[in-house]
């Protein structure tokens, strides 16, 4: 039929595209041309799907921002064509992947559904199936001829969160991913229903997608732990060529007090490189000058990374460095919510 929604399914690696050889217990990828044949399912989906490959599938643990540009590249170039994009990945790294994705589209007015699974596809007991048919139906879902969902989401076990939003809590259960400060954008049970308030609305008048794949990958995470030495520290924040650090902080963004850290920190900052306090608690916020132990990093001008995960906290220094801002504005865009990252 001329006017179902067209789908785009693009495969980069990971479980999902893979098969048991129930002969040597082995997993290996199948082709996934052929994934039609394989869920025959899919056929009766109310839209049309075509599929993309990388040549050599991989191992989300091997991602990196060659692979993301690789991936926003294939829906960039599909953008007009298709209706809707899902984009299976490995779920180790697929909440970086997908947030990343998330910052290097702006104005998306199409739906990108990441999903994955815990068993392979060709696995009697898969958590694939379920994946990527809910994946889909929600890609291709309209409303007033128009997609409902315009932005990155990622699609795991009945729940669609927004991407950015997301981290992976589970290597066992099939529900891997949980959305710690933000609810699931749809649930899907007897019926697909979608929370439409909590969906990201594009700008008004802003239709035009635009692309930016120019990311900076010289930036760390810095986790604190009790009894950090200052010479961890130090060799960190003296990387060459340094730009931007994520400091995992304790609670509501508390670090130590100690003379020589915030020395170091200080000086940090007087390099230019960029500092973002996130939270290690799975959930809730920073809320620097809540405490003492905050008070300093806050009149330092350490940027305040509020609910944001750690994740997207990276994704976003990549994509914010690439913008090439003078300090005051990098710190705007990282305390402003983008893409629905923040709250
Ligand atoms: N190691 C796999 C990967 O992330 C696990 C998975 O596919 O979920 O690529």
């Amino acid at each position: 039929m001329a006017n179902k929604p067209k789908i785009l399914l693009v495969y980069t690696g990971g479980t999902i595209g893979m098969v048991k050889d129930y002969q040597t217990q082995a997993l290996r990828a199948f082709d996934f041309s052929q994934i039609l044949d394989k869920i025959p399912e899919l056929k009766h989906l109310n839209c049309s799907i075509s599929t993309v490959s990388f040549e050599e599938p991989i191992d989300s643990s091997n991602m990196n921002t060659n692979y993301y540009v690789k991936i926003a590249e294939i829906i960039a170039e599909n953008y007009k064509d298709f209706d809707g994009f899902v984009v299976l990945t490995g779920s180790d790294t697929m909440s970086y992947t997908s947030s990343a994705i998330s910052f290097m589209f702006e104005n998306l007015q199409k739906p990108v559904i990441f999903t994955g699974s815990q068993l392979p596809i060709g696995d009697l007991r898969t958590d694939a199936k379920e994946n990527l048919i809910t994946s889909i139906e929600i890609a291709c879902t309209r409303e007033n001829n128009e997609p409902i969902i315009k932005e990155v989401g990622l699609y795991f076990e009945y729940k669609l969160y927004r991407a950015n939003r997301t981290t992976k809590i589970n290597a066992e259960q099939f529900e891997a991913f949980t959305s710690m400060n933000y609810p699931p954008l749809a649930e899907s049970g007897v019926h697909l229903q979608f929370n439409k308030q909590l969906l990201l609305k594009p700008r008004e008048g802003k239709n035009e997608l635009i692309f930016r794949k120019n990311l900076v990958h010289d930036v760390v995470i810095l986790k604190l732990f009790p009894g950090i030495t200052k010479k961890v520290v130090e060799v960190i924040l003296n990387i060459d060529n340094l730009k931007g650090v994520i400091l995992e902080t304790y609670g509501s963004g508390n670090a130590p007090t100690e003379r020589w850290f915030i020395t170091l920190i200080k000086e940090a900052l007087a390099k230019g490189i960029q500092i973002v306090n996130v939270t290690q608690c799975a959930g809730g916020s920073v809320i620097l000058g809540l405490y003492e132990t905050s008070t300093e990093l806050k009149s330092v001008g350490i940027i305040n990374g509020k609910d944001i995960t750690t994740e997207t906290a990276i994704a976003k220094m990549m994509y914010l460095l690439g913008e090439k801002l003078p300090t005051d504005k990098f710190k705007y865009y990282f305390e402003t919510s983008l893409r629905g990252e923040i709250s």
